[in-house]
């Protein structure tokens, strides 16, 4: 029993010490899965925030949900 415990112990001090690159900063493109190389096409919508890994995928959903989205900021109403 209590050789279980000990090596249960062992192996996360282990994950600690290899100190992994972690990955999950990085999010697959909503649109086409790719990871997200370059940050910044970001839409919000009702659903929540959407992450694009191009202008293109961006563009592409912006048009797919337009209904959905809700970062325009636009404001057509001030203009005229
Ligand atoms: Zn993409």
């Amino acid at each position: 029993m209590a050789e279980a415990q000990s090596s249960g112990i062992n192996s996360s001090t282990r994950q600690l010490l290899r100190a992994p690159q972690v990955n999950d900063t990085i999010k697959p493109c909503d649109l086409c899965q790719l990871p997200i190389e370059v940050s910044g096409y970001d839409l919000n919508t009702l659903a929540g925030p959407k992450h694009f890994c191009c202008e293109g995928c961006q563009g592409i959903y912006r048009m797919l949900h337009e209904g959905e989205i809700v970062d325009d900021i636009t404001q057509p109403s001030t203009r005229s």
